[in-house]
């Protein structure tokens, strides 16, 4: 059942584990690369390689920077003392759009979710606990998606943080159950964080 040739085969696979890519998307794609002209590819193939290669997580707050730390952890005029738990960098730019929190964040990069196989030793916790170790934090703002692995990873959290008597609070369900941080309008996410309560 295998109509193409090996090299074919391989990018068609690459390209549809690519989020939102099916496989019919990646046949498109990958006709498209092998009618462009051999420079454009390799300019594509290359400024993929240096993105990936330049790009490195904050020593912080594991978000994506292009320095040892992220230009929001290095601002001494950030409240230093609340630390905010999203699952994905493009979260930092949504809270961001609101004005509305001043503190530090931490990037989870992803959620706890047992049925695709992520464990809490899979995404950044760890680091968030060693944050708490060396740093004087008053309260942990849990801002991970409202569903149900957002949720699962919030508990989680939460109930490694309490017994270190530091305050953990979830944001309010402004957000739609079951949808994205990410695509919240400003005003919800900002009535979100404002309606937070403790966990
Ligand atoms: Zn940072």
């Amino acid at each position: 059942m295998n109509y193409y040739s090996a090299p074919i085969t391989k990018l068609i696979e690459a390209l549809s584990k690519l989020p939102g890519v099916g496989s019919k998307t990646a046949q498109r794609l990958t006709f498209h690369l092998l009618n462009m002209p051999e420079k454009e590819v390799e300019d594509l193939a290359k400024a993929i390689i240096y993105a990936k290669r330049s790009v490195k997580y904050c020593a912080v707050c594991c978000n994506i920077t292009d320095s040892e730390k992220c230009e929001i952890c290095a601002n001494p005029n950030r409240d230093h003392s609340i630390i905010c738990v999203i699952e994905d960098p493009k979260d930092v730019a949504a809270v961001e759009r609101t004005r509305e929190f001043k503190g530090l964040y931490h990037v989870l990069h992803g959620a706890i979710s047992p049925m695709d196989g992520v464990g809490p030793d899979d995404i950044k916790i760890r680091e968030l606990l060693a944050r708490l170790q060396d740093e004087e934090i008053k309260e942990i703002i849990i801002a991970t998606n409202p569903n149900i692995e957002g949720e699962a990873t919030a508990m989680y959290i939460s109930r490694l943080i309490k017994p270190l008597g530091i305050k953990v609070t979830r944001i309010a369900h402004g957000v739609p159950v079951g949808g994205d941080i990410e695509y919240a309008d400003e005003v919800t996410l900002m009535k979100a964080l404002e309606g937070r309560r403790e966990i």
